[in-house]
């Protein structure tokens, strides 16, 4: 199927059951953390996670690249600091490749929220260097990268608008894109649709979640304030074949209902374009 599911809904699972999980709930496609306790490079060997996903059926098109255990900073002002922060970050790719996977998500900012009006360009021109660096990095090993909007959190964190991320990737080769998150648009105050038509042709990855409109709740489809019909009817006008995640979090109680539910809107969806 079209649509498949982050393991950040199986958080709490070590990586071969949570994989278990995710097949027995009907999906055939995964997106990998590179995060303990599933895909952090050095913590499995990519032949045997190969031979998991395969054999249960499964393809792991894309990864998230590592972001929150040692939270890597590409935007750090602290040349030294984002140095440091860009090798880390691409010690996931080879992994990552051996495993089949075609993308990474990426973040082009740290999880901060002391980001000021003061430095924000000097964030945006350290992570558009991360970004030139990781370009070349990712070429050679043979991913494509796809950086991720993220929430501002009310602080004036730079590039959670597509608009803003895109103009910052354009002129780079053609294997450097964007992965749309829809919970993060909708509380920054973006409208998720306008933001898919802004990325459009450089659009690799979607991260689809449901909010309140205030948090990023990783909520189910559906059960919060996003519209999604006209969303997902636009991804097929625009011949969209990049990977299609639900990004969806759960805990040991709630993770079943979470995957069954997810399954069955990434059914209706399917059925919606058929
Ligand atoms: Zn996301």
């Amino acid at each position: 199927m079209k649509y498949g599911v982050s393991t950040l809904a199986v958080n709490h699972l070590p990586l071969e059951p949570a994989l278990r999980k995710i097949s027995e709930a009907g999906f055939d496609q995964i997106e990998i953390v590179a995060e303990p306790p599933h895909f952090w490079p050095g913590d499995y060997d990519p032949a045997q996670v190969r031979a998991w996903i395969e054999a249960l059926g499964l393809s792991a098109p894309v990864g998230h690249g590592i972001f929150s255990h040692t939270s890597p900073n590409a935007a750090a002002l602290d040349e030294s600091v984002r140095r440091a922060d860009v090798e880390r970050i691409a010690t996931c790719f080879e992994p990552l490749v051996a495993i089949g996977a075609e993308y990474v998500v990426l973040h082009p900012t740290g999880y901060a929220k002391d980001y000021t009006t003061e430095h924000r360009k000097a964030h945006v021109d350290q992570a558009r260097r991360s970004i030139e660096e990781l370009a070349v990095i990712g070429g050679d090993a043979g991913i494509r990268m796809a950086w991720e909007n993220l929430p501002h959190h009310g602080a004036d964190r730079p590039l959670h608008d597509l608009a803003e991320l895109r103009a910052l990737i354009d002129d780079l080769p053609d294997h450097v894109g964007l992965c749309l998150d829809t919970t993060h648009a909708r509380i920054c105050g973006h409208d998720p649709l306008e933001q898919l038509n802004i990325a459009a042709d450089r659009l690799f990855c979607l991260h689809l979640h449901d909010c309140d409109g205030e948090h990023d709740c990783h909520w189910v489809p559906g059960r919060g304030l996003i519209d999604w019909g006209p969303f997902i009817d636009r991804l097929d006008e625009l011949q969209f074949a990049g990977t299609r995640s639900i990004e969806v979090a759960a805990d040991e109680s709630t993770f079943g209902q979470v995957l069954w539910a997810s399954r069955q809107v990434a059914g209706s969806w399917e059925d919606r374009a058929s």
